[in-house]
């Protein structure tokens, strides 16, 4: 598999109204936007950072992923996205390696890009999302 970069930082906030002030005002990034992923029952806000992006998450439903991270471990950091080249053939590859995955198949994520998550208790404790745009 080849990995390009780091697509994005993934951090579990309450409030992206409130959240996104310390990334705009205080540090200057340009906000590109929300986008609603029923889904995932998570609102995302976007704001890139040279060729990476900070991803603020907020959940839409108490019982969402993001919910449940901040309730267990309060806001921060919930994942780490790293693009791909082709994200069926790398997670073919990790299986072979006996990763375990969230999905078996990449899913649609915000931007129309193609996702999918490995599970933490493979990868030393952190989420890992693959995607490929
Ligand atoms: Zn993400």
């Amino acid at each position: 598999m080849k990995i390009l970069k780091i697509d994005h930082l993934g951090i579990a906030v309450n409030s992206i109204g409130e959240g996104k002030q310390f990334w705009t005002d205080v540090l200057g990034l340009k906000f590109e936007g929300s986008e609603t992923v029923a889904e995932q029952k998570v609102t995302t806000g976007f704001f890139p950072v040279g060729e990476s992006e900070v991803e603020l998450l907020e959940s839409t439903a108490p019982d969402g992923p993001v919910a449940k991270y901040i309730e267990k471990r309060g806001e921060g950091i919930q994942h780490v996205a790293f693009r791909v080249e082709n994200i069926e053939e790398a997670l073919e590859e990790l299986k072979s390696k006996g990763i375990r995955l969230i999905d078996e198949k990449p899913r649609i994520g915000a931007g129309g890009a193609k996702i999918a998550f490995l599970h933490p208790k493979s990868t030393n404790g952190v989420l890992v999302e693959l995607c490929e745009r």
